[in-house]
């Protein structure tokens, strides 16, 4: 297998930002090396985000070293071992070396330890436990070079065992795959996850949500999700009964025009009414933007259908806003997703910009409205003329006919 990773070939290896965290911890033979995400991607060639290192140093001596450093030093997870560099405004989490000392499905209790390959056995798969150190070489207990090549995500040691001490892996295990597996999943990990699978239950809502959501965001996300549909994963942790179909559907559509769905809204496009909308809001603990957004797909009250004029859509896209527009028809498109006019009606959502409505309230005033309802209720009359006209009244026609509801007593 490779050995080393050249740096000359990985950016961030070189970066300022990164050679500021890793000359605080690796002075006087301190010790670091990246892991994780970074060091994996950068073996698939795939695009690095964020940077994990993993270091022998406490966590307190971590902190001393960032701060001598001139460096960002912020204690995120510290009971944990987890201290956040801030770097030319970079954030690196850098963990102590663990060991479980005892784990109960949700949360481990751990120690610090200065063995790198104990550090790497409570890793959750082989391709997130390789080490590799400035100078590019590597460190790979576990293997992780050959399941990397072979795009497998294994899990270090027993599977039935690791999803055990943390039910979080069985998720993990299908956002890994959906990003970077290739071919079907590993089948020991598969059935370990299937057997399992009650544990899930137990998790706190935030985690599962979080997970969930990475791996809506896989770039094709349809094979795992079905797999995880008939082993049972998803009615662990949705209300169901789930259309996977519906999802496809929408991400086909949306695929033709080179964008792909938010998470809330591939959630929302897989369950099956609104009940299950709420349900799902609180269970997995959403935010209320995301809330908001599910809730009103779900009502989808609005009249949106494929036989909108362009008028009648522009109308509803000034009203709604263009996302929450394309969010009811994304969902009602998916019923009949073969109809060539909801491409018409999305690029619409796209492409129209609505305009702002020309008048406000110190126009109402110098027209005559005096308290308060007043000045809203005249402009709401005026701006409802306006989109009745498609827009096309400018400034003037618009004082005019402020002018006349108000003289008619209008408001
Ligand atoms: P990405 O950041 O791209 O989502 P990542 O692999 O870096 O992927 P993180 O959640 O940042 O994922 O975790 C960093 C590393 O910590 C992982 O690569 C893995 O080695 C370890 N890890 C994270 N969560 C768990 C877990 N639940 N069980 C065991 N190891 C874990
Ligand atoms: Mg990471």
């Amino acid at each position: 297998m490779m050995l080393r990773l050249n740096p000359s070939e990985h950016g961030w290896m070189t970066a300022l930002s990164t050679n500021a965290v890793m000359d605080a911890l690796d002075a006087d033979g301190g010790g670091a090396r990246f892991v994780g995400g970074a060091v994996r991607n950068a073996l698939l060639g795939e695009k690095v985000g964020d940077i994990d290192i993993a270091t022998p140093l406490t966590p307190d001596e971590v902190i001393r070293r960032l701060t001598r450093a001139g460096l960002g030093a912020v204690p995120t997870g510290i009971a944990h071992g987890t201290i956040t560099a801030i770097s030319s405004g970079k954030p690196f989490e850098i963990t102590t070396l663990r060991r479980d000392v005892s784990t109960d499905g949700r949360r481990a209790t751990i120690a610090f330890t200065d063995r790198w390959d104990e550090d790497a056995s409570r890793r959750d798969f082989t391709m997130n436990a390789i080490y590799a150190a400035r100078d590019g070489t590597l460190f790979d207990p576990t293997g992780g070079q050959v399941d990397i090549a072979e795009r497998r995500v294994r899990f270090v040691g027993d599977a039935a065992t690791r999803i055990r001490e943390d039910y979080l892996r069985a998720l993990r295990l299908f956002r890994f795959h959906a990003w970077y597996g290739r071919g079907p999943i590993d089948a020991t990990a598969l059935a370990a996850a299937r057997t399992e699978k009650a544990g899930l239950k137990t998790l706190s809502g935030e985690r599962v949500q979080k997970e969930l959501f990475r791996l809506l965001q896989a770039p094709d996300p349809i094979p795992t999700l079905q797999t995880m549909e008939s082993a049972g994963i998803l009615a662990e942790i949705l209300p169901q009964p789930l259309s996977i179909a519906r999802l496809s559907a929408i991400r086909t559509l949306l695929a033709a025009r080179g964008r792909h769905p938010i998470p809330a809204v591939s959630l929302m496009a897989m369950l099956p009414n609104e009940e299950a909308a709420r349900r799902a809001s609180t269970d997995l603990r959403l935010s209320n933007a995301d809330r908001d957004r599910l809730m009103h797909i779900a009502k989808r009250d609005d009249g949106i259908e494929a036989s909108l004029s362009q008028q009648a859509a522009r109308h509803l896209i000034y009203r709604l806003g263009a996302a929450r527009f394309e969010d009811e028809l994304l969902l009602e498109a998916s019923e009949t997703p073969h109809d060539s006019r909801w491409d018409v009606l999305l690029s619409e959502a796209e492409n129209w910009k609505a305009p702002k409505f020309p008048l406000d309230g110190r126009d109402a005033m110098d027209a005559g409205a005096s308290e308060g309802p007043a000045i809203g209720r005249s402009l709401k009359a005026v701006e409802e003329w306006w989109a009745a006209e498609n827009f096309a009244p400018t400034r003037p026609a618009l004082l005019r006919k402020l002018k006349e509801f108000l003289a008619a007593g209008g408001a």
